[in-house]
């Protein structure tokens, strides 16, 4: 075996958190050679909880894992990692206003950005899962002047994967059928799933389902999966999140197959009209460790104003944490 890969999760106590470890520590993040290292993030009060998953991840002997740290100092627990699940973040409560939320998860990320900055290894790798998490993944960004702003991105990979399961239901075909699926925008409400440009068994999808299914039931259902979870569990998704993100790094690392992509909210170079810079969901392929945008894909009417109305809400998320001063 290699030198193992630094791998850091925040709020690693979590519900995400213990659906994630155990699945990194067993080859399903980096591949079944990688050997990794744990770094695990809690705020104090989550300490002892996250020691408890650091027993379990011991009582599964996993070969691949080769060690573990546990810790509530930001600056040690990203020393010298690769990879950063930024997972933990503030929940939004009961009448709580955005500003709040936005502030709270500033002092959060701000810091965790700074840790990575002065830090990580050169490699460094970030994805945040934590909502709201295209704000919070440029709140980090920001922080981080000297590791390139493209190492930064933000999950809709979830958001792809039930487009994906929704579709495939529609239409009685596996997931496998279904190619070059896209979430465009912000992880949120107005997220748009685009089935334009993606395709089953290699032709459109919208021309194979109804326009009133698309609009009125697919968009909405995927939008709103996270609340229907909620309603049917009790709690919300977990291991659906974590199994994302292990979906997103793999293929960060391991490259998306050819002919297909996926969907990943990372800093706009501009394309598509989305401002510079907004951390935004694109079509993206991985090419040796770098995602890179597709580009050209055609738009019709409805999809530029729904792509518009997310790109909108992102650029209102930016300007109030830069009126907090947060970025
Ligand atoms: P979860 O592990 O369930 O969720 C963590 C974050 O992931 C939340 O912000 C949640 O957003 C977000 N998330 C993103 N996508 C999804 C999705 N599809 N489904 C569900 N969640 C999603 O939260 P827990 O409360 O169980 O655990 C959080 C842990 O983080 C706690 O142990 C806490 O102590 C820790 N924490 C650590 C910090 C640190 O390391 N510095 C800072 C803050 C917290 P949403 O709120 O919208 O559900």
């Amino acid at each position: 075996q290699g030198r193992p890969v630094k791998v850091t999760v925040t709020g690693a106590a979590g519900q995400i958190g213990y659906a994630l470890l155990f699945r990194i520590a067993s080859g399903h993040l980096l591949g079944p050679d990688v050997p990794v290292r744990l770094s695990l993030l809690e705020i104090p009060q989550a300490v002892k909880a996250a020691e408890g998953t650091a027993m379990e991840l011991d009582d599964c002997a996993f070969p691949l894992l080769q060690g573990i740290d546990i810790t509530d100092d930001v600056n040690q627990a990203f020393d010298g990692t690769s990879v950063g699940l930024l997972v933990g973040a503030r929940p939004r409560t009961k009448g709580m206003e955005r500003g709040d939320l936005l502030q709270a998860n500033g002092g959060i990320f701000g810091p965790q950005g700074k840790a990575i900055n002065d830090h990580a290894a050169d490699d460094v790798r970030v994805l945040v899962v934590g909502n709201p998490a295209n704000t919070n993944a440029l709140i980090a960004q920001s922080h981080a002047p000297d590791v390139p702003a493209e190492r930064f991105t933000a999950m809709t990979r979830l958001d792809h994967n039930r487009a994906l399961s929704q579709l495939a239901a529609k239409l009685d075909v596996p997931v496998t059928a279904i190619t070059r699926m896209t979430i465009w925008g912000n992880h949120s409400a107005t997220q748009y799933p685009d089935l334009y440009n993606a395709e089953v068994n290699g032709k459109i999808a919208a021309e194979q389902v109804d326009e009133p299914w698309l609009r009125d039931t697919f968009i909405p259902t995927v939008a709103k999966r996270g609340a229907a979870i909620i309603e049917a569990r009790g709690a919300s998704s977990a291991a659906s999140a974590a199994n994302a993100a292990l979906n997103h790094v793999h293929d960060w690392f391991n490259g998306t197959p050819e002919g297909d992509w996926t969907s990943v909210a990372l800093p706009s170079d501009g394309s598509y009209g989305v401002p510079e810079g907004l951390i935004s969901s694109f079509p993206a392929i991985s090419r040796h460790g770098k995602w890179e945008i597709v580009q050209g894909l055609p738009l019709n009417a409805f999809s530029r104003d729904r792509i518009n109305a997310s790109v909108r809400e992102l650029t209102e998320e930016r300007d109030a944490v830069t009126q907090l001063g947060l970025i």
